[in-house]
């Protein structure tokens, strides 16, 4: 008999089934808003002139070689990540409680720190509690390491804001010692983030509950522009000694998707406990990937560990960021005061970060593609970063079309 005949055919991924609608229509207008990737102001890629310079210095190192890194990657990139999500003089940092790992990039970070939970952590339920909605490949990241998935709701269609009583309430009525994943900073798909008050209000319940902060941070810096800013809710949680691990890309902040630059970082109440920590990370990292790769790690450590290379990073944060919130802002203004479309659009604005939902039904959502060849998905998320002073009145035309 014929091998693999059993093996079901997947679905595609939806998002890259749209880049593959989009790429296949040949309408002059045509605008994608699905891909999470940055884009200028000419629908290009963007290469961060800081990455320019940091690959140029690295390419004419005559002691460049093609080593293996450590098993837990390159020890300067792994430290100068820590310091960047929790700040140099965190007492996680100067206690040496927090166990770094190198990882293919968030996605890695992601299934490195399911996998160490799923072996070591000490379950009463074993379960992750996502958003609703959340970046759709939690849903599969945490059940491939036999974690179930729960979610918790997050996004209240009627505010297009947060849905915070509901969300603190199974925060409270979750069995305790729950794990709880977090977006640190400009939550996917929403851009819908609590207030620093509301994270406080949370971090007192995880408390209270023992429960656990599985933060994953892909946007650090992307979302205001202020690195630090961006950082504030992981801090406080530490400063709170909420028990906690931080998934960290350098993906979207630095331009790097393909080179696949990330870090998992587990604290520790105790620096002890780190290093044993460190011995399992070990163990699964091994087994998995032997050795992460160099090329991208070595351009974010000089990045970060070069001081003039540093502020040159910090401005092209600033670029990015900057031009995605002139692109809310002239969003919100073609919508309110010139097409004065109906509805509210406030969200537009309050939200942050790549994406926006913005709160049309997924009727609307599949007119603009089919007749618009304006390519988003169908929970009517936009990713900011397609529009362009180009194509923005375009979209805001359609958009006031598809909802009237
Ligand atoms: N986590 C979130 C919330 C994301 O939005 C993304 C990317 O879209 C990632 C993690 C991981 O991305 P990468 O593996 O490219 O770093």
């Amino acid at each position: 008999a014929e091998r693999w005949t059993e093996v079901p055919l997947a679905p595609p991924d939806a998002i890259f089934q749209l880049t593959a609608a989009f790429k296949a229509d040949t309408h002059p207008n045509k605008v994608n808003l699905g891909v999470g990737a940055y884009r200028d102001d000419n629908s290009k890629p963007w290469v961060l002139p800081v990455v320019k310079k940091a690959t140029e210095i690295l390419v004419n190192d005559p002691a460049l070689d093609h080593e293996y890194l450590p098993i837990t990657g390159l020890p300067e990139y792994t430290s100068a990540a820590a310091r960047l999500v929790f700040g140099s003089d965190s007492p996680v940092i100067t206690e040496e409680r927090v166990t770094s790992v190198q990882t293919i990039s968030g996605t890695g970070a992601n299934h490195l720190g399911a996998l160490f939970l799923s072996r070591f952590y000490h379950w009463n339920d074993k379960r992750v509690f996502v958003s609703d909605p959340t970046w759709v490949n939690h849903h599969q990241i945490f059940p491939l390491v036999d974690i179930p998935v729960s979610t918790y709701p997050y996004y209240d269609p009627q505010t297009i804001g947060l849905a915070f009583p509901a969300f603190l309430d199974t925060l409270k009525k979750a069995t305790p010692r729950s794990v709880f994943l977090l977006h640190a900073c400009a939550h996917n798909p929403t851009g819908v983030d609590p207030t620093r008050e509301q994270w406080g209000e949370i971090a007192d319940v995880m408390l209270e509950k023992g429960h656990f902060a599985f933060f994953d941070s892909a946007y650090q810096g992307f979302a205001s522009g202020d690195l630090d800013n961006d950082a504030w809710a992981v801090r406080e949680f530490v400063r709170r000694n909420v028990p906690l691990l931080v998934c960290q890309s350098f993906a979207k902040n630095a331009g790097l998707y393909g080179e696949r630059v990330g870090a998992l970082h587990v604290v520790s109440p105790s620096k002890e406990a780190a290093v044993r920590i460190k011995s399992q990370l070990s163990v699964l990292a091994r087994s998995e990937i032997s050795n992460p790769p160099a090329h991208g790690a070595r351009l974010v450590s000089l990045i970060l560990n070069t001081p003039e290379l540093f502020e040159q990073w910090k401005r092209d944060v600033k670029t990015m960021s900057g031009r995605i919130i002139e692109m809310r802002k002239e969003l919100h203004r073609l919508l309110t005061e010139e097409l004065k479309t109906p509805g509210n659009w406030d969200h537009i604005v309050n939200q942050i970060g790549m994406f926006s939902f913005t709160g049309i039904s997924p009727a609307q959502s599949k007119a603009l593609v089919e007749t618009a060849h304006i390519y988003l998905t169908s929970n009517g998320r936009i990713s900011m970063a397609g529009l362009n002073k180009h194509n923005i009145r375009y979209f805001a035309e359609s958009l006031d079309k598809a909802v009237r």
